[in-house]
């Protein structure tokens, strides 16, 4: 039988043979020895498995790798520099000039600058879309050359829950794959895959890493979509590579198409590889995940409880709170716990947020979230200070919208914080 997730966090991916480091080792390397010259000619054209230079992979790496792939429920998995370079990567492998995919508006705003200004630049054109609009609606955005459709299980920062059976249901039937940034969530709370969805990518410098000393990112293939049916839309992947002797990617290697393709084309290319140091501390933060994060959503539920009853609050949004507008689709797709990020709004505007912020004694005002300190970010402010009013909602965001990460300390510590900073405005 396979095992739980929990057992997966701790024995996924590193799996020493005898007498080999029981802990995942840091192999330090940037390159790796052969006896022969047609050894390493083998491994340069594909037709041979192994590490050649630490740009393309590197095995401290690849076992990080391979314990979030277990975690997911995938076929494949890569880990990259960034969560940026993994959304990057997890379209642009798929995506050429003259391409165009859809986005849910309600993304990391990080991500909507890369969709819809870098990657326009590249000629790829991204249509962004409301999450919620119905089936019917949503329809009206696909061309004949869109070619994925993409979401985050929990938005950052709004926390809104995406509707995974709804855009699978989408994205399948134009022949296209649905493609999850699962972040926030982790695999602990919900695995993509097992609602429709096709590719899951990672900014596992969140709740993976989980201290806050790593940044980077993955992506995981579940291996289930069959791009040879839909040869004419992903010629990449059903067309031959000049680039490696004419091999064709979704006939060589099946399951590990996609992220065979995007190892030997884009890693090579670009090289937006993780450091192994920093695979290692991933895959350190991963041994702890499930333990964490169950405490995370624990301490959130309980400050957006407290929140919602204070007079100075305007609104709490967390999918956990039963009257949330998203209340039904977590516990749908997320029974177990969302995550330790709530947004709330404080009455009265900006200068009553700030003089809230700089109240806090143990929260700290951070561009960072999901790790264990509690921490708190308000965008109008700090990420998005340069829009207005006007232009903050258009992009989702509300001007008093507050972005609260609840960390890991006793809930009662973090909770008589807030209301002593609550006492001060
Ligand atoms: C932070 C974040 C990213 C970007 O990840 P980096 O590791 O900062 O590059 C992407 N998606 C989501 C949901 C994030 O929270």
């Amino acid at each position: 039988m396979e095992n739980r997730i929990e057992t997966k966090c701790i024995h996924g991916g590193w799996k020493p043979k005898k007498g080999e480091p029981r802990q995942l080792p840091i192999f330090q390397s940037t390159t790796f020895k052969y006896d022969t010259s047609d050894e390493m000619g083998q491994l340069f054209d594909l037709e041979a498995e192994g590490y050649f230079y630490t740009r393309l992979q590197n095995p401290t790496n690849d076992a990080a790798a391979a314990k979030i792939c277990a975690m997911e429920g995938g076929a494949a998995a890569m880990l990259t520099s960034s969560g940026q370079a993994a959304n990057f990567y997890a379209i642009f492998n798929i995506c050429q000039a003259g391409d165009h995919f859809i986005a849910s508006s309600a993304i990391y705003g990080g991500t909507y600058n890369l969709f819809g200004v870098t990657m326009k630049k590249m000629g790829i054109t991204c249509s962004f879309v409301d999450q919620d609009l119905p089936e019917k609606e949503l329809a009206k955005y696909f061309k004949p050359n869109t070619k994925a459709v993409f979401g985050e299980t929990i938005t950052n920062p709004t926390v809104t829950i995406f509707d995974f059976e709804k855009f699978a249901t989408l994205a399948h039937s134009h022949g296209v794959p649905l493609i999850v940034d699962n972040t926030f969530a982790t695999p602990v709370n919900c695995r993509p895959f097992e609602w429709g969805a096709d590719i899951v990518t990672h900014s596992t410098t969140k709740y993976m890493d989980g201290h806050g000393v790593g940044v980077g990112g993955c992506i995981v293939d579940s291996g289930n979509f069959d791009w040879m049916a839909h040869a004419g839309k992903f010629p990449g992947l059903t067309t031959p590579d000049e680039s490696y002797h004419g091999i064709t990617y979704a006939e060589k290697f099946g399951k590990g198409a996609y992220i065979t393709k995007a190892t030997a084309q884009l890693m090579r290319d670009f090289g937006a590889i993780q450091s192994p140091q920093n695979a290692f501390y991933l895959n350190l933060g991963l041994e702890t995940l499930h333990l964490r994060m169950k405490r995370h959503c624990e301490n959130a539920l309980a400050v957006a409880e407290f929140l919602e009853n204070q007079e100075k609050i305007a609104w709490v949004s967390y999918a956990g709170l039963k009257n949330d507008k998203y209340h039904a689709l977590a516990a749908k797709y997320l029974p177990g716990g969302s995550c330790g990020v709530l947004a709330f709004g404080i009455k009265g505007g900006r200068a009553r947020s700030i003089k809230f912020m700089d109240s806090l004694k143990l929260a700290s005002i951070v561009t960072h979230v999901a790790d264990s300190k509690t921490c708190l970010l308000h965008p109008a402010s700090h990420t998005h200070r340069q829009l207005t009013d006007v232009q903050l909602r258009e992009a989702g965001i509300a001007p008093d919208l507050i972005r609260l990460s609840v960390g890991l300390e006793n809930i009662d510590d973090i909770i008589a914080d807030l209301r002593q900073a609550l006492g001060q405005i």
